[in-house]
């Protein structure tokens, strides 16, 4: 049931109708790719708007970036494509775009690593950060390196965000999902603060990720490192008894102390 070569350049175009329909890509940003087989991908031509894309522009490189077929030229930027293809035999198809509420979160230096939604939890799990890196260059495609084993969405610093798939619709998708994601959480930052879901309901929703045997990595119901350590970041959702009382109530006599304090020596006491 594999997709002839028109099929798939359709499904790229398709894809990349909805990216510019959702405001995910500005101008010519953003770009897919499919893979055919080890040596063989479809792929987004640089300088074309991506609501604007017809089949006949989508071309064919190899795994070098090499053009094998069409008119046009291949983003620089599809270097971060087949190095992700190179690295993850399982992922068919990528695509790379600038939803704004996601990349806000790497321009502002907030993690988008919360567990809010079911969804999320169970499709992309936290998403890291990727650092900096020049487009074009190998920075990009090397500041993925240290997450492309367990995950399968990724923020890059100051740019944009990048997902993958076992299909074309899953990776895209995945792009939907981060920037929902991304939405959601700061809205609730706005609204006050985020209250993620405890971590017996995340095992839950593990659980149910291997029944559901959904495709992909995932990198688990906790990422931190410091787990079960005084710098553990989800201690308050790890504590069974008092959920998440204790780190509040401690930044909160801090920041009583600390306003006492400039209080009393504007007071010259
Ligand atoms: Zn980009």
């Amino acid at each position: 049931m594999a997709m002839n070569a028109f099929e798939i350049k359709k499904q790229i175009c398709e894809v990349g109708h909805k990216l510019y329909a959702k405001g995910f890509v500005a101008a010519n940003d953003g770009n897919i790719s499919v893979k055919v087989n080890d040596n063989e991908f479809y792929c987004t031509p640089t300088g074309v708007s991506k609501g604007d894309l017809t089949p006949d522009m989508i071309i064919r490189i190899d795994a070098t970036g090499k053009k094998i077929e069409g008119k046009l030229n291949p983003s620089s930027e599809i270097k971060m494509h087949l190095r992700v293809y190179q690295e993850r035999p399982d992922v068919r198809a990528v695509v790379h775009a600038h939803p704004p509420v996601a990349t806000a979160f790497t321009v502002a230096g907030v993690e988008l690593d919360q567990y809010i939604l079911p969804e999320a939890v169970l499709t992309i799990g936290n998403v890291p950060t990727c650092e900096y890196g020049t487009p074009s260059t190998m920075e990009i495609p090397d500041s993925l390196m240290p997450f492309i084993q367990k995950h399968d969405a990724f923020l890059l610093k100051n740019h944009g965000a990048l997902t993958v798939g076992n299909t074309l619709q899953k990776a895209q998708f995945t792009m939907e999902e981060v920037e929902f994601n991304a939405v959601i959480c700061k809205h609730a930052r706005e609204l006050g603060g985020v209250e993620e879901i405890p971590c017996e309901q995340l095992e839950k929703l593990m659980e149910l990720r291997k029944k559901m045997q959904i495709p992909g990595r995932h990198p688990g119901c906790k990422t931190c490192k410091n787990l079960g350590t005084e710098n553990c970041r989800c201690k308050h959702n790890c504590d069974k008894g008092d959920k998440k009382a204790a780190a509040p109530a401690a930044g909160d006599a801090a920041l009583v102390a600390e306003i006492t304090k400039k209080v009393m020596e504007a007071l010259g006491r």
